[in-house]
């Protein structure tokens, strides 16, 4: 199969590159360097079956060109990051609704399978736990550009749906919950390659509120062997799977145990939301999925652990590992 990831030069579109090149398939990526880097890709650059394109999705006639080429296109590509967003409302909004209407667009022409990464963000602030595809969104306000990423990201889920059933294009989605590994970078607000930079540097890991929000965080390989199974299964078109671990661990905690695979020289300091981001800003308490759907399809089941997952990070962070 000839296979287009956009987005594939990003922390998640990288391992899905790798694991596909791994299956004998060719990999075509676009990536406009934007939150993703060549030093991801950098190792597949050498596989005659690889090939990317610096470039944004934006640009339509070049993303129509390899759509065209390409059996089936996994769309990576958009703006992520709490942090991002609320930096940069206006580019992340655009990218994220934009870009997959291009792509859905382009995809359609020819019926090419899409496989859309959405967010678990989009749940919001439910408290129904665990969380089901089925269940409702509940989002804050618009004066709280939190919400715009979760938005966006449900559009593209209106969207793919509407193209599923309405022009018979193939789509599968899949919200993705806190995805974790190496070359995630903290920069974007991701809190554990950020609380294991502070650690290994011996600085304050920064717990944001009182930390007893939680999240079920997961290993990319787990999160990428997901993303292949929709793929490649029929009867995942049409529809929305969560894809996420159900090891649920509260921000306390999980600085406790980075604090100790990091060399125990941190202390663990509390920041106001406020001051983190700004004074607009909303967390959610809870965040488990129910992956029943996954499983019961395509034999979904996360595999690392929370230790296993710091422990791949601390070793990515301090070079130990470049993958
Ligand atoms: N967080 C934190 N310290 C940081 C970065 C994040 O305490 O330096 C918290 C953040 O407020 C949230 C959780 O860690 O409650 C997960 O944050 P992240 O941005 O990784 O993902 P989110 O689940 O919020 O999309």
């Amino acid at each position: 199969m000839r296979v287009l990831i956009t987005g594939g030069a990003g922390f998640i579109g990288s391992h899905l590159a790798e694991c596909l090149l791994g299956k004998n398939h060719r990999v075509a990526v676009i990536d406009d360097l934007s939150t993703g880097s060549i030093s991801n890709i950098r190792h597949l650059k050498e596989n005659e079956r690889f090939e990317y394109v610096i470039d944004s999705i934006m640009n339509v006639p070049r993303l129509a060109e390899m759509v065209d080429e390409a059996d089936c296109v996994y769309h990576l590509a958009a703006a992520v990051g709490v942090q991002r967003i609320v930096d940069d409302p206006v580019g992340a909004i655009t990218t994220n609704i934009r870009g997959t209407e291009i792509v859905l667009d382009l995809a359609d022409k020819k019926k090419k399978k899409v496989l859309i990464t959405s967010t678990s963000e989009v749940y919001g602030k439910s408290t129904q736990i665990p969380f089901r595809e089925d269940g409702d969104l509940v989002l804050g306000a618009t004066v709280r550009p939190r919400w715009s990423y979760a938005c966006s990201k449900a559009i593209d889920e209106f969207l793919a749906l509407a193209y599923g059933a309405a022009h018979d294009l193939p789509i599968a989605i899949a919200r993705l919950f806190n995805t974790v590994g190496p070359r995630q970078t903290g920069r974007y607000g991701m809190v554990i390659p950020r609380f294991v930079g502070q650690g290994l540097r011996g600085e304050p890991i920064t717990v944001y509120g009182d930390g007893n929000q939680t999240r079920c965080f997961t290993h990319v390989a787990d999160v990428v062997g997901a993303l292949v199974g929709l793929m490649e299964t029929r009867d995942a078109d049409g529809g929305v799977f969560n894809v996420g671990s159900q090891d649920e661990i509260s921000i306390n905690n999980l600085a406790s145990r980075v604090r100790k695979a990091t060399g125990d020289r941190s202390d663990i300091v509390h920041i106001p939301f406020a001051e983190a981001y700004d004074e607009n800003f909303e967390d959610m308490d809870r965040r488990v999925p129910d992956i029943s759907k996954a499983q019961d399809l395509i034999g979904y089941r996360p595999t690392y652990t929370i230790d296993q997952i710091i422990q791949g990070v601390v070793e990515f962070m301090r070079g130990e590992k470049d993958s």
